[in-house]
C-alpha cells in the first residue's frame, strides 16, 4: 500500500521533502465486527487548508485533525468501496470524501462520505466541482454573499478550485464579476473561458488599490476572500456600503510566521460590513439541494470547469506544495487509480 507520509511538522512554506512515499502492507479484509470501510482510492484531492494541518500547533477547533508525522496525510478524495461493514455503503459504491492520501484506506463511515450517484460526469469533479470545493463556493457565495442581481463581486485566486465556480455562479446570478490570479494565462482563462467581466494579475499591480478602483469605480458588493493580507487590505478601502465578505480563506498567510497587517478594517464600521468566516463543513445538509442546482448546468455546459490533472501517488507532493506558488492551473487533483 503505497503512502505519501507527513516527514515532520512543517515551519513556513512546504517542501515536497516534507512529505515522504513509503511502501507498506493492509489487509485488503475487514475486520471481524468492524463498521469501518474499505475503499480504494482513485482520485485525492490537493487543498490549501492541508498546509495548515501539518503545524504543529493548531487553534484548539482544529487540534484533533493535525497531521501525524510518520503517517499518511489526510484529505478528501474519490474512492471505490471494496469491502463496508456500514449498512449505508456496500461493496462496488463509488464515494467521495475523507480518506487518507495511500491506495487502499480504512476509513470509519462516520466521517464525511457521500455516495456518488451520477457518473456521467468525470468522476474527478467529486474532488471539486461535485465535491468540497463546490460545496465552499455554492455555500460561501449564496448562503453568506446573499447575492443579488447585478452586484459587483470581486474573486481572488479566482482561477483555482472553489474561485472558478465562484465567479461562474456570480454571472449566472447578473453579478458583475472581476477575479484576481497570478499570471497571464489563468487571466486569460478568466476572461475567455470562465466569463468573468474582468479579470488581473495581481502580481502586476503594483497598487492594488488603484487597481480594485480601475475595475469597480462604485465599489464592491461582495467579496469572495480566498487570499487574505494585501488582497484583504485592498478590498477594504473599495467597499459598498452593507457589503458582504464571505472569508473562505487566506491562503496568503497560511505558510507566514509573522502574518500581514491588514489595517483598513475601520471600513467594516463606515460601510456596515457583514465579514463572516466559514468551514464547508457546516453546509453539507444543503449537498442535495447543491446538485439538484448544479448538475443540470454542467450538463448543459453552462457552467465550465478547469482541472489539472497530476498522475500517481509519488507526484502528489509536488502538487500539493504546488497550490503555495499557484503551480496548479485550475482545481489540482491527483490520479492514483483508474477505477
Ligand atoms: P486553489 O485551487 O485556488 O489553489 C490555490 C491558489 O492560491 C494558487 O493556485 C494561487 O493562485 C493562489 N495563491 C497561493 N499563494 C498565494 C498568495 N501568497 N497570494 C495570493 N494568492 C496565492 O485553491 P482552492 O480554490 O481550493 O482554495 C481557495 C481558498 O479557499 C483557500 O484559501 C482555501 O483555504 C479556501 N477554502 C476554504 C474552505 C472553507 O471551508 N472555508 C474550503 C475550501 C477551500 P494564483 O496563481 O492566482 O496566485
Amino acid at each position: 500500500n503505497k503512502q505519501v507520509i507527513l516527514r515532520d511538522y512543517v515551519t513556513g512554506f512546504p517542501k515536497e521533502s516534507d512529505l515522504n512515499i513509503v511502501e507498506s502492507t493492509i489487509t485488503l479484509n475487514l475486520p471481524e465486527g468492524s463498521n469501518d470501510v474499505l475503499l480504494k482510492n482513485l482520485y485525492l484531492s490537493c487543498d490549501p487548508y492541508m498546509r495548515i494541518l501539518m503545524n504543529k500547533d493548531l487553534p484548539p477547533e482544529l487540534s484533533t485533525r493535525s497531521y501525524s508525522p510518520g503517517s499518511p496525510i489526510r484529505g478528501y478524495g474519490v474512492s471505490k468501496v471494496l469491502e463496508s461493514g456500514h449498512p449505508d455503503y456496500k461493496k462496488g459504491d463509488l464515494v467521495w470524501g475523507t480518506t487518507k492520501w495511500e491506495e487502499y484506506s480504512l476509513v470509519p463511515a462516520t466521517l464525511i462520505l457521500f455516495k456518488i450517484d451520477h457518473t456521467d460526469v468525470p468522476l474527478s469533479y467529486y474532488t471539486g466541482i461535485l465535491g468540497m470545493p463546490g460545496m465552499t463556493a455554492y455555500a460561501g457565495f449564496f448562503e453568506l454573499g446573499s447575492p443579488k442581481k447585478g452586484e459587483n463581486v470581486f474573486v481572488s485566486a479566482a482561477s483555482g478550485a472553489v474561485g472558478q465556480l465562484v465567479g461562474q455562479f456570480a454571472k449566472l446570478h447578473g453579478c458583475y464579476v472581476v477575479g484576481s490570479a497570478g499570471s497571464k494565462e489563468k487571466v486569460d482563462l478568466l476572461k475567455n473561458k470562465l466569463g468573468f467581466d474582468e479579470a488581473f494579475n495581481y502580481k502586476e499591480e503594483p497598487d492594488l488599490n488603484a487597481a480594485l478602483k480601475r475595475y469597480f469605480p462604485e465599489g464592491i458588493d461582495i467579496n469572495f476572500e480566498n487570499v487574505g493580507g494585501k488582497t484583504l487590505d485592498a478590498v477594504l478601502l473599495n467597499l459598498r456600503l452593507h457589503a458582504r465578505i464571505p472569508v473562505c480563506g487566506m491562503i496568503s498567510q497560511y505558510n507566514l510566521t509573522q502574518l500581514d497587517g491588514v489595517t483598513n478594517l475601520p471600513s467594516l464600521l463606515f460601510k456596515r460590513v457583514h465579514m463572516q468566516g466559514f468551514n464547508v463543513s457546516d453546509y453539507y445538509h444543503l449537498y442535495p439541494k447543491f446538485l439538484e442546482y448544479l448538475l443540470p448546468r454542467i450538463r448543459e455546459g453552462k457552467v465550465v470547469y478547469v482541472e489539472d490533472i497530476a498522475e500517481g501517488l509519488e507526484n502528489g507532493p509536488a502538487a500539493l506544495v504546488g497550490l503555495y506558488s499557484g503551480r496548479n492551473f485550475g482545481k489540482q487533483v491527483l490520479v492514483v487509480a483508474h477505477e
